[in-house]
């Protein structure tokens, strides 16, 4: 059985997929408070149900694009998730602006759409996904 397509589920279900195949607590993946810092351009934080905090600046999380053309792409090219294209080298380097969200959209209860300035708007980070590339010293320590 292959994962083809976006399958929406609840939230319910989600949290058991989640406590079942990757061992995260129900409440590990649940966020209590979103905050998406888009005017600022900064970045954004969760706090989630069991009092844990996450945070990511805009330019991580677009690195992070969990869309399967973005996660092929990283494979392929033996990146993590949010670790940064190598820049061509250049004489004179272009300057880029940094990325961030134009929308940001809540897909159902179990993950938020980003569309970025660059164009790009294939991702959907699940909760799921967010809580396991938080990037707080605790659990980047654990990875
Ligand atoms: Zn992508
Ligand atoms: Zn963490």
């Amino acid at each position: 059985m292959s994962h083809e397509g976006i399958r929406i589920v609840s939230a319910e279900e989600a949290r058991q997929d989640a406590a079942t195949d990757k061992k995260l607590p129900p409440d590990a993946v649940a966020p209590a408070k979103v905050r998406v810092h888009k005017t600022e351009g900064t970045g954004m934080e969760i706090d989630w149900k069991d009092g844990h905090r996450s945070s990511w600046t805009f330019a991580w999380l677009r690195n992070a694009c969990p869309c399967a053309t973005c996660h092929e792409e990283r494979e392929n090219s033996g990146r993590r998730p949010g670790e940064p294209k190598p820049k061509p080298q250049t004489l004179l380097p272009m300057y880029e602006p940094p990325v961030r969200p134009a929308e940001v959209t809540p897909v159902g209860k179990y993950a938020l759409k980003f569309k970025w300035t660059d164009g790009h708007e294939a991702g959907l980070y699940s909760w799921e996904y967010l809580r396991r590339v938080c990037q707080c010293e605790a659990c980047t320590a654990k990875r």
